[in-house]
């Protein structure tokens, strides 16, 4: 049985995994989501009770395959086949070492236990934190958190529909029981890609909370 909400943070086997609170994907970025900033103050508030905490940090190559930029006729936004299936094209965002690819300045990043880079290899894309756009892929966060005996997850951050939705989704599937704060997260939303994804999750079991655990 899951616990109360209040002890669920505290928990030695949960962990909270903030995705990608990052300059690109908050207000002024490169790849801004509406309100992106405002995530900081609750994930912040969760960091503050939280047991373990691990974080996400999308870190692209100069001229990845997810940039519309890379490709000659395309637009951000439009879709590509790629050799692992379809790929939204997004503008060019979170450059290694660039200023957009930093943590927002205000997120508390000395609590991070782990950060787990993702999206680094030039041909293929990764939202999730587990495995890439391949769904083949893994990056190692799976085993990190198994050898920590780490079983729940609570995830917040940035994007709703993207990486924190492809990474709830997948640590379903991989047996974790997740939550996603919801409060604690902001959507791209990109042709009803929100409603699409809500139902996803809630169809894998995840726990949609609508408050911020405290
Ligand atoms: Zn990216």
């Amino acid at each position: 049985m899951m616990p109360e909400n209040n002890a669920l943070l505290r928990a030695a086997s949960t962990a909270l995994l903030v995705i990608d609170v990052q300059n690109d994907f908050c207000p002024g970025g490169h790849l801004a989501v509406a309100a992106g900033d405002a995530v900081v103050a609750p994930v912040n508030a969760m960091i503050d009770i939280a047991e373990n905490v691990v974080a996400t940090q999308d870190w692209h190559p100069r001229g990845h395959s997810s940039f519309a930029s890379s490709h000659a006729t395309a637009s951000p936004f439009d879709t590509m086949e790629m050799a692992y299936g379809a790929q939204t094209l997004w503008p060019v965002h979170c450059v290694q070492n660039s200023t957009g690819a930093a943590f927002h300045p205000g997120l508390k990043t000395e609590a991070f236990q782990m950060i787990v880079r993702k999206g680094f290899r030039a041909s293929v894309d990764s939202y999730s934190a587990f495995f890439e756009n391949d769904h083949k892929t893994i990056t190692g966060l799976d085993g990190y958190l198994r050898s920590r005996q780490i079983d729940r997850l609570v995830l917040a951050g940035l994007a709703t529909d993207y990486c924190v939705a492809f990474s709830a989704l997948d640590a379903a599937a991989l047996g974790y029981q997740v939550s996603v704060v919801m409060p604690a997260c902001r959507a791209i939303d990109l042709h009803g890609s929100l409603a699409g994804q809500i139902s996803a999750m809630q169809d894998a079991g995840i726990i949609l909370l609508d408050h911020v655990p405290t």
